[in-house]
């Protein structure tokens, strides 16, 4: 499989240049030549494949020769190395649980795929890679346990301080070893501004080979794909789920379009949304425009200028009719967030995160005007992950799981860093 940039300013590459580089020299992001096809006896089979058969089937088209097979199925293997069960939570909506990883949400799939692939590419690099990662709070977490101890690869982790939730916060700033912590006084965007900086700036890229680990890189995009496969294994229904998606920078949602491209039987999208609504902004009007972040509970959505969206829009050929009839967007406002909570817990039991909750709302309010539109929600994160807004909606805090316990008994260690280029640019350098 080939890449282009969107911008198509630079050279074609492969998977593995792709990867390495995280962003096109131009810009642009990395998106493939074709969009490869899954046979029709893929799906009627589907059942019949184990976890790590399937995963290798939906990754290995966008890999190509870059990785060899048995490499890349020990890969794949490592990476959806926990469960992902589809639960019903009442008879129209199920909830994928993708937060059973290590660091209790979704991003550890994207970040255990990349990390293994690029220190599989790292044994063939003169050079140390540094991964230059912003995170509005569980990308931080989710790239750092995915390299943590990995030979030839540094990890720069900058941070919104006082944004993200005290478990983020020490799932980021607890590893030590080859993974630093900047906390920027700034947003989620400010952040992901000073990484774009560096990324363009030739000073930087003179002195150190920099990656991406944010969802501009292709391995942790695509590899996103297979939960949405997985889910279809467990989908017992008649017709196709429709499926709502919490979403912040889009890469989930571009995930989950791709497997659709791909063959993967789809209904619709559900774009759910907090007030950070660029994205239901535009399904309604036709026009893109980015916006400033605004803070919600539920914090790693809050994107003012999804990096994905463009991505989203190339796999529509940029026809807004097409997709704004495949995607709907949702807002759902934080009062709505608390309320579905705690209308979900005390009506069938189950505990929402605030962002599985808003996904919740979209799915719900798409039901009123649609008949048949059972689904499931992406539930990305474990609620213990937001304890202050599980509180708020239902007046406990989630019982610390024992795996996240013993973040508690270390010590937090960040660079603290103020919210502009020129230190973050000496910073660098100096390193
Ligand atoms: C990152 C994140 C999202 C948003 O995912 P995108 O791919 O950025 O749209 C949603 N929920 C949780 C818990 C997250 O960590």
């Amino acid at each position: 499989m080939k890449y282009f940039s969107l911008n198509n300013q630079s050279p074609i590459v492969n998977f593995k240049e792709a990867t390495l580089l995280g962003q096109a020299p131009d810009k642009g992001l990395y998106f493939p030549e074709t969009i490869p096809q899954h046979p029709a006896n893929f799906f009627s089979s589907i059942r019949s494949f184990s976890k790590e058969e399937l995963a290798y089937r939906v990754v290995e088209p966008f890999v190509g020769d870059a990785i060899p097979a048995d490499e890349l199925y020990r890969i794949v293997s490592e990476t959806v190395d926990f469960p992902f069960p589809l639960k019903s939570i009442q008879p129209s909506i199920a909830s994928l649980e993708l937060y059973h990883g290590p660091t209790f949400a979704f991003k550890d799939v994207g970040a255990r795929f990349m990390s293994r692939c690029l220190s599989y590419f790292s044994k063939y690099q003169q050079n140390k890679i540094t991964i230059l990662v912003a995170t509005s709070g569980d990308t931080g977490g989710a790239v750092a346990n995915g390299f943590l101890g990995v030979e030839g690869i540094d990890v720069i982790i900058l941070y919104p301080s006082g944004k993200v939730s005290p478990v983020q916060e020490l799932q980021l700033t607890t590893c030590g070893e080859n993974i630093t912590a900047l906390e920027i006084d700034g947003s989620f965007d400010d952040c992901q501004a000073m990484v774009k900086a560096a990324f363009a700036d030739k000073d930087i890229n003179t002195k150190m080979q920099l990656s991406s680990a944010n969802s501009i890189n292709i391995s942790r995009w695509l590899s996103q794909q297979i939960y949405y496969f997985l889910a279809y294994q467990q989908w017992e229904e008649p017709t196709a789920p429709v499926i709502a998606v919490p979403s912040g920078n889009f890469g989930n949602l571009c995930a989950g379009i791709m497997a659709y491209k791909t063959g993967l039987p789809v209904k619709h999208f559900i774009a759910a949304c907090n007030v950070n609504d660029a994205v239901p902004d535009y399904l309604q009007t036709g026009i893109f425009k980015s916006k400033p972040t605004t803070p919600t509970i539920s914090n790693a959505m809050d994107v003012g200028n999804p990096s994905n969206f463009i991505r989203i829009l190339a796999l529509m050929n940029h026809d807004y009719h097409a997709f704004s009839s495949l995607v709907t967007g949702y807002v759902i406002s934080d009062e709505t967030t608390l309320q579905t909570i705690q209308g979900v817990y005390n009506q069938f039991g189950y505990l929402l995160d605030p962002h599985g909750a808003v996904a919740y709302a979209g799915l719900k309010q798409y039901q009123q005007h649609h008949t048949v539109a059972n689904g499931y929600i992406l539930e990305t994160a474990d609620p213990v992950k937001f304890p202050d807004a599980v509180k708020a909606a239902i007046g406990i805090a989630p019982a610390i799981p024992f795996a996240a316990e013993a973040l508690f008994h270390k010590e937090k260690r960040s660079i603290p860093m103020l919210n502009e280029y020129a230190p973050f640019k000496d910073y660098l350098l100096g390193r």
